[in-house]
């Protein structure tokens, strides 16, 4: 939610994109009218002349932009592997993580061999102590509440280790629901008959993944397995529930846990996890992580053993032999996403490095990609809209005095990191053989997750960063009260030094102008100047703002992607309010750029239209129908169409394009949504 773009859509790639300088004019349609569909007009062109490259659920801008970061980071990779490394040197890491990713003959060759241990351990399940001890061992860090977002995790839950909601300055243990296959608990209790085919393809999956692992009776067991998912689900709290802090903010003992969630041994769960010293842990769905506890003390051992055992295989096959690749491509890529083709395989060892060593790749990245006049040209740029920001506060007329000095205050301690992170991570305890792909991988998320519980109880460094600088997002991350905008989003066309400023506005401006908004909207009023979970709005405040906000909901439920589905306007808000947010405190810092002025015209347009257009072009994005279909269910960014569009709440629009009445995205004056 706090990210600027749909995680599910960050896959990497490869084409190439010239680096504009200007607005893209040949791809406008300018038989639409702006105030019928903006999106269309400043994108029509290209979205009828491209193609979605076939192993991607979407292609745009970001794609583009991924696909640069993720060349150049195969050319750091391809150049590190090249070279000759010292043993245990961060080089040698990432040239033998990629080369044992890369190495399909030893893969095929070892066959089911490196997960030996792993399927022997859970078929020794004896009892429910050592199901939940197995269960405990298997947990990660492989969600994130607040910051990325991803609350997805296919083990029984999952860690996250952020500041502490009532102590933001020390570091504590946040859990979370987890265990399904498919994406989210829609995907389990949908019954119209999109959702009743995937559920049948998930449960034909299931299957095909047991008999390719050797295990009889698959049909039979992949039923049953799916069954146990499906009451997880029922179990699960949903998406929109999961992103309210306040029904998150439940803080637990050890002792707790087996009282108030039985069915799973607790102290041998925490102890296996390392969390065994805690002494109390954050649940952030308790409804989820009690039903999935109840699961593990009512349902057969057998089952769980069944369950846990496809897991293990699922989650490993990208790393197994190529049938199991294909399977899961046949699964995840395609029936879930729409993909056609799987991504070559240096394209996914490319990811897979970038996944494991982020940090180390990172500073090569920067070394050679992110000069240092790049870095403060972009700390020009967000000083510009932090006072923009800033100004707009005191002007507000509904904000109470009171508040509004804790706003002026929390935006005077925000941390923006532009570019890369000041501390790096440090991965002097990770081993990478190379030959061993599975084992790295496993090893690297183990590892991660030790640094994460390492953490627990210590300091917080509001300069830790939740992005990798070779990564095309930004995020605000509300317990710091910091921003990350990382090196390769500040790239054409968000950014590009030797474009007019007003592009640079309407583009990096926008995604600046929506990331500080977050500090301030219905989930940034929760988190006060020193990240503390403490609303600091008075109930006036919040109440202006809900209407507003109400609005804009509404705004937004009214788009339909797809044929009776439309946008959740709930589950998207926050991002909304931080598009419209953004993109109006960039407009002034635009304004203020050019000493109160519009900009220049060129390539035939006005300045506004100029910051008008960058803005919509950076939304240029095609998408598939199933992977559409799939963020508008569990994602908190609205389709980019309709994030074009929402400059529609923005008066100046409708001057630069003379926008009526009657035209379908024109709203009266008093309709459109002003927040900030
Ligand atoms: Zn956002």
């Amino acid at each position: 939610m706090r990210t600027f773009r749909p995680l599910l859509a960050a896959a990497l790639f490869l084409l190439t994109a010239a680096a504009p300088h200007g607005l893209d004019v040949d791809g406008m349609d300018r038989a639409v009218k702006p105030g019928e569909h903006f999106f269309a007009y400043a994108n029509g062109k290209w979205v009828a002349a491209t193609g979605i490259p076939p192993d991607r659920p979407s292609w745009g801008v970001f794609g583009m932009l991924d696909e640069k970061a993720n060349k150049r980071t195969a050319d750091l990779i391809r150049d590190t592997a090249a070279q000759k490394n010292a043993a245990g040197s961060e080089e040698q890491k990432i040239a033998d993580y990629y080369a044992a990713y890369m190495d399909e003959a030893a893969i095929e060759k070892k066959g089911l061999h490196p997960l030996d241990s792993e399927l022997a351990a859970i078929r020794a399940i004896g009892d429910r102590t050592v199901l939940a001890r197995i269960a405990g061992g298997q947990l990660r860090a492989d969600v994130d509440a607040l910051n990325a977002t991803n609350f997805y995790t296919n083990r029984l839950f999952g860690l996250w280790v952020s500041p502490d909601f009532d102590t933001p300055s020390i570091n504590t243990a946040y859990l979370l629901q987890g265990g399904l296959g498919m994406p989210d608990r829609d995907y389990y209790l949908g019954t119209d008959e999109h959702a009743k085919a995937t559920q049948a393809k998930y449960r034909d999956h299931v299957e095909v993944v047991l008999k390719l692992a050797g295990i009889g009776d698959a049909k039979i067991r992949a039923a049953r397995i799916y069954e146990l998912e499906h009451r997880m689900a029922e179990a699960h709290v949903s998406r929109t529930d999961s992103e309210d802090v306040h029904k998150a903010n439940n803080r637990w003992t050890r002792a707790d846990f087996s009282s108030k969630a039985p069915g799973l041994d607790w102290p041998a769960f925490f102890d296996a996890a390392g969390l065994g010293g805690q002494r109390t842990i954050m649940v952030w769905q308790p409804r989820g992580v009690t039903g999935i506890a109840k699961l593990a003390g009512s349902e057969p051992l057998e089952l769980w053993k069944d369950y846990l055992l496809f897991h293990a295989v699922d989650r490993a096959a990208p790393l197994l032999p190529k049938a199991f690749v294909d399977e899961n491509f046949r699964f995840y890529g395609t029936a879930l996403s729409g993909a056609t083709e799987l991504r070559a395989r240096w394209k996914r060892a490319v990811s897979a490095t970038n996944g494991a060593l982020g940090d180390a790749v990172g500073k090569l990245y920067v070394k050679r990609y992110f000069p240092p006049a790049a870095k403060a040209a972009g700390q020009t740029m967000v000083a510009n809209i932090v006072t923009a920001f800033g100004k707009r506060i005191d002007r507000l007329d509904w904000m109470t005095p009171a508040t509004r000095a804790k706003a002026k205050a929390k935006l005077g301690t925000l941390y923006v990191g532009i570019g890369y992170p000041e501390v790096w991570q440090d991965y002097s305890g990770l081993r990478v053989d190379r030959g061993e792909a599975l084992a790295n991988a496993q090893g690297a998320a183990l590892f991660d997750y030790r640094a994460s519980v390492a953490r627990l109880g210590k300091p917080v460094d509001k300069r830790q960063w939740w992005l990798t600088p070779q990564t095309v997002n930004a995020l605000n991350v509300p317990l710091q009260n910091a921003l990350n905008f990382p090196a390769a989003i500040l790239d054409a066309p968000f950014f590009d030094a030797a474009a007019d400023p007003v592009l640079n506005y309407g583009g990096i401006g926008t995604v600046i102008g929506h990331e500080i908004s977050h500090s301030f909207d219905d989930q940034g009023s929760q988190f006060d100047a020193a990240g503390k979970l403490a609303n600091w709005w008075t109930p006036q405040d919040f109440a202006h703002f809900k209407e507003s906000a109400d609005r804009l909901a509404a705004e937004f439920n009214a788009y339909e992607p797809l044929p009776g589905l439309h946008v959740n306007g709930a589950l998207t808000l926050s991002e909304n309010i931080a598009d419209v947010a953004g993109l109006s405190a960039s407009y002034d810092g635009y304004r203020n750029g050019y000493g109160g002025k519009p900009a220049p015209s060129a390539q035939g347009f006005t300045g506004d239209q100029r910051f008008f257009l960058a803005f919509a072009q950076v939304w240029r994005t095609k998408t598939r129908p199933e992977a559409l279909r799939r963020q508008v269910l569990t994602d908190g960014h609205p389709p980019a169409q309709y994030r074009a569009d929402t400059a529609r709440n923005v008066d100046a629009w409708y001057a630069a394009f003379d926008v009526k009445a009657g035209e379908k995205l024109y709203l009266p004056p008093g309709g459109r949504v002003r927040v900030w």
